[in-house]
């Protein structure tokens, strides 16, 4: 490298500290976001010790210490440009799917419907689109107009 600025100078240079504020809880003030070429997921790149590593990472490990192993670093803010330490947690990459705004992911990870049903074989409907439908829940939704329309029994009972 011929130039005489550190790799966190170099770094530096290319972070705009004025994002957006993120509103997204535990991910304070604002993003500081990536000015240079982002990869194609849209994670920074950043070139140091004769390799490119996701900008995101570098500036957890400047700042926060090496990322433990097996861990990725999550953006709390949601926003895979940002690089401000304090949207950075690193966490196991289950954690990571689970928390991702991914529906289907977060879907996915619930054992249980809204009514709180159980998600077993049983009581379990796969929709065209892959999601999961409670049984119990559809069943329901059929029978209540019937319900409603029985309005004899609503006026012996009252
Ligand atoms: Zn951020
Ligand atoms: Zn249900």
């Amino acid at each position: 490298m011929p130039t005489a600025a550190t790799a966190a100078e170099r770094f530096t240079d290319k972070v705009n500290t004025a994002g957006p504020h993120s509103l997204r809880k535990g991910a304070p003030g604002r993003c500081h976001l990536w000015t240079g070429r982002p990869n194609a997921k849209g994670y920074g790149r950043f070139w140091t010790a004769g390799r490119y590593v996701k900008a995101h990472r570098f500036a957890y490990e400047q700042t926060l210490g090496p990322i433990p192993a097996g861990l990725e670093v999550d953006h709390r803010c949601r926003t895979r440009a940002c690089v401000n330490p304090a949207h950075l947690e690193a966490v196991t990459h289950r954690e990571n799917v689970l928390r991702s705004s991914n529906v289907a992911a977060i879907r996915a990870a619930r054992t249980h419907c809204i009514a709180g049903h159980k998600f077993d074989t049983a009581n379990t409907r796969i929709r065209t689109n892959g999601t999961r439908q409670c049984r119990a829940c559809h069943n329901g939704r059929r029978r209540a107009p019937r319900t409603q329309q029985t309005p004899t029994a609503y006026r012996e009972a009252a």
